[in-house]
């Protein structure tokens, strides 16, 4: 598991040395989100609130690459590591 707030390195290499990309993905686990908007706040383009207050990630969560920042910074600050972020 990564270091709460660590920022990953992105870029993968494959043979040759040429990059590799990855897909980032958020999920949002909703038996742990509590509502506190946090990931709204810091990442409106990947979070949506429901009525209750909920986060719900944007469509399938697939994180466009100029948001992953973004993704790693709302899993950090998400106070019931309720954030799931991957990379494939
Ligand atoms: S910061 Fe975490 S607990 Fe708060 S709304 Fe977002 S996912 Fe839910």
């Amino acid at each position: 598991m990564r270091p709460s707030g660590a920022k990953p390195s992105h870029t993968q290499r494959g043979k040759g040395g040429a990059p590799l990309s990855t897909t980032v993905r958020i999920k949002v686990d909703r038996d742990r989100c509590q509502g506190h908007a946090r990931c709204a706040a810091l990442a409106p383009e990947l979070f949506r609130l429901d009525e209750l207050g909920n986060a719900h990630e944007i469509g399938d969560g697939t994180v466009p690459e100029a948001l992953v920042d973004k993704a790693w910074l709302a899993k950090a600050n998400c106070p019931e590591l309720a954030i799931e972020v991957t990379e494939t």
